[in-house]
């Protein structure tokens, strides 16, 4: 089981977007993918059509230690793909919280007995578009983030203020927590800044960047309203297709991370 978390402190880059379409891809190409929604705005949760009167038991029980997580699951239309849904109270767990112990490692806790069961092979966290107790969870309890980044003027120096994060995160909470990768997100073909931030991007970090780039696409904006995955709403599109694309790059970045390893 790879635990991944889709992080990027800006809002508005594509980590919804990409935990959704990205767990949906995983899923369609035979990987058995669990996505939690950490975000309390619930976005993942909407996306995928889980609509609040079916989340009863949500990631806020389960970090506040009401829940197993097994009980937190529910699934999706896809085989494959299921869910711990987030509903607002979620932004009150930092609070609730105060200064327990262990409170950044709350879901790292609640995620041991799923690697123990080896029921998921991927379990995507979507984060906040902040740096707050959730995403350090998310952190903490995490093999490796997933960054994608908007190609856009700011990208670069967001991605360095996030390396930084990462490196603090080792320091403290979790020694092991490595890159997956960078997937630049909403590029557009006929914007020469895209092609430039995309240049420079691949300049700094190198094969840490994914070849495949998702484009700017109006289908994927428009599938969370359909409450399904872009990849269910119309599998043609350009970013449906360039997910599933990503899909199969993280499966054999992932067989070759493991080869090295072993
Ligand atoms: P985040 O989770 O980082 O805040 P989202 O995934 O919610 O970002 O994306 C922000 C907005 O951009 C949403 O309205 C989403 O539908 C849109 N969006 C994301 N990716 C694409 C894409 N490839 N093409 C078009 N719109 C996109
Ligand atoms: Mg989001």
């Amino acid at each position: 089981m790879r635990i991944l978390v889709v992080a990027n402190q800006k809002g508005g880059v594509g980590k919804t977007t990409t935990a959704i379409n990205l767990g949906t891809a995983l899923a369609a190409v035979g990987e058995k993918v669990l996505l939690i929604d950490s975000d309390p705005q619930g976005n993942a949760s909407t996306g995928l059509g889980v609509g609040r009167a079916q989340r009863k038991t949500t990631l806020y029980d389960v970090l506040m230690g009401e829940s197993v997580i097994a009980d937190a699951v529910v699934k999706t239309e896809l085989p494959g793909l299921d869910l711990v849904p987030a509903d607002p109270d979620l932004s009150g767990v930092e609070l609730e919280l105060g200064q327990q112990a262990r409170r950044s490692f709350k879901l790292r806790d609640a995620l041991e007995p799923l690697r123990a069961a080896g029921e998921y092979t991927y379990v995507l966290i979507d984060c906040p578009p902040s740096l707050n107790l959730l995403t350090v969870n998310a952190m903490a309890a995490s093999d490796a983030v997933l960054v994608p980044l908007q190609c856009e003027f700011f990208a670069l120096e967001g991605l360095t203020q996030l390396m930084r994060t990462i490196e603090l995160v080792r320091g403290s909470l979790n020694p092991h927590l490595e890159i997956q990768g960078v997937v630049l997100t909403m590029y557009d073909r006929r914007n020469s800044l895209s092609e430039q931030v995309a240049r420079d991007v691949r300049g700094h970090f190198g094969e840490t960047v994914y070849n495949t780039v998702i484009p700017r696409n109006v289908r994927v904006s428009e599938a969370p309203s359909f409450g399904k995955p872009a990849l269910v709403y119309d599998l043609k599109c350009a970013g449906s297709q360039a997910y599933l694309k990503l899909a199969r790059e993280v499966v054999v970045r992932e067989r070759d991370r493991r080869a090295k390893a072993a």
